[in-house]
């Protein structure tokens, strides 16, 4: 695609790598067809195509967002399947941070927008807080359909019927500075990422998976200093929240690496993983930060990947368990990671099916299931249709994003693919899941 920026423009390192994004696009709309708010909405400017035309026009004339710009920028799920599909290497993610960036500097959003956004931003990262309006929370749902009602205030219906009904007990294994020896012989040292909302709503995640490497022979540690990725706060343009919390992870691991050594740093929640894999280009401009983050980056593995890379044993339990994967978009499009979950989940004993359409967001995106409750529902409605005609007993996916929005309206358990992993290696039975499943496994 052709481009007119000013040399004064392209002064600016953010326009100069936009504008190299830019012109790798010819136009072609290959990406529309895999794109979802396209496929949902049928508007070009709610694909890929038309919302790179969209921050093109604004960041070529220099100009501060307006409302057309952000409704179709707000809509776009940053699901990344249009980089999966796009034959020209057109690095869309990159493009849309800068657009949601400028829009953050450049555009007042009405009020209640404001206030939302700014609630997500101070409460999702820290689990304190977010524990805490968990259990605020239970107090507002019964308004939830008067906040429906209202079209300023569905976020905040959409919020409260998200909220689990019961908070687990905050992990003990949470805690920053915890180190976990490896049984028998050593094979790996590892730093696992705490999180944020995951550590809330499932910290049984962490925790299988930290029995489970430490069966396998792994040390892992949990890093003092540690805290939320940054991908929450990414995704709404915060970008100086978003590289504080990234700064303070890269700070946090390199003394880890620094004190022992690390094979890899694992992640347990593909959103986080995309955005840490990031670090790297998120840092690039900062002198003090760059090289570093670059390492943490080349470091950061997708608990399926580091999985992949040992010798595990035979499974323990009788295989058979019908298991219908949902590959997260974070996972298939931001980590390219498609083959080992399913390869992994079938080594272990598992019977693996694909639900059509997989390639589309179940809707959940972060914040997106907040603040555009239409079209996620949308989504996550036609997601579980395809993942209920696979016939399976139980939906593993590596994202804690995914497992609530699909678990809102599944009916069947919706689990993190280590639970599954752990359970055939010898641990326990994941919760949640029936006596019936369980038996088929045993
Ligand atoms: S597929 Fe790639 S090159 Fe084609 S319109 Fe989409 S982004 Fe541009
Ligand atoms: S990131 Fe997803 S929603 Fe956004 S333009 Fe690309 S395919 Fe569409």
């Amino acid at each position: 695609m052709q481009t007119n920026f000013s040399l004064a423009q392209l002064a600016d390192p953010h326009v100069a790598e936009s504008e190299k994004i830019l012109r790798k696009c010819v136009h072609c709309g290959f990406c529309t067809a895999t794109c979802p708010t396209y496929v949902t909405l049928g508007n070009e400017l709610d694909s890929p195509r038309g919302r790179i035309y969209l921050i093109k026009d604004m960041l070529e004339n220099g100009r501060p967002a307006d409302k057309e710009i952000v409704t179709h920028i707000d809509r776009c799920l940053s699901c990344l399947a249009c980089m999966t599909t796009c034959p020209s290497g057109v690095n869309y993610m990159h493009l849309v941070d800068h657009a949601r960036a400028h829009i953050e500097e450049t555009y007042k959003r009405p009020l209640l927008d404001r206030l939302t956004r700014a609630m997500l931003a101070f409460v999702l990262p820290y689990p304190a807080r977010f524990r805490a309006a968990l259990k605020l929370a239970k107090l507002g749902k019964p308004f939830i359909g008067l906040f429906e009602k209202l079209p300023a205030l569905r976020p905040l219906g959409a919020m409260l019927k998200l909220a689990p009904a019961s908070i687990p007990a905050a992990s003990p294994m949470a805690s920053p500075g915890g180190v976990y020896a490896g049984k028998g012989a050593k094979k790996g040292r590892v730093a696992i990422l705490t999180g944020c909302a995951q550590s809330v709503l499932d910290p049984a995640i962490n925790e299988t998976t930290i029995a489970l490497l430490t069966r396998l022979g792994v040390e892992v540690v949990v890093p003092q200093g540690e805290t939320c990725c940054g991908a929450l706060v990414h995704h709404m343009g915060r970008e100086e929240a978003a590289l504080a919390s990234a700064k303070q992870n890269v700070d946090a691991w390199t003394r880890a690496i620094d004190q022992g050594g690390l094979d890899a740093i694992v992640i347990t929640a593909s959103g986080c993983g995309t955005t840490i894999k990031d670090y790297g280009f998120m840092l690039r401009l900062d002198p003090a930060y760059a090289d570093k983050a670059a390492r943490v980056s080349t470091l950061a593995r997708d608990i399926t990947e580091y999985l992949s890379g040992l010798d595990l044993p035979e499974p323990v339990r009788k295989p058979g368990t019908v298991v219908a994967y949902h590959s997260a978009c974070s996972m298939q499009h931001g980590q390219k990671i498609t083959r080992q979950p399913k390869e992994l989940l079938a080594k272990a004993g598992f019977v693996v099916r694909e639900p059509r359409e997989g390639h589309l967001c179940c809707g959940s995106a972060g914040t997106y299931n907040i603040l555009q409750p239409e079209i996620s529902a949308k989504l996550r409605d036609r997601k579980v249709k395809n993942i209920e005609a696979t016939g399976a007993e139980i939906v593993a996916t590596g994202n804690i994003g995914c497992i609530t929005q699909i678990a809102s309206a599944a009916k069947l358990p919706v689990v993190h693919t280590i639970k599954l992993l752990d359970w055939a290696y010898g641990g326990p039975k994941p919760e949640g899941v029936s006596e019936a499943e369980s038996v088929a496994a045993e």
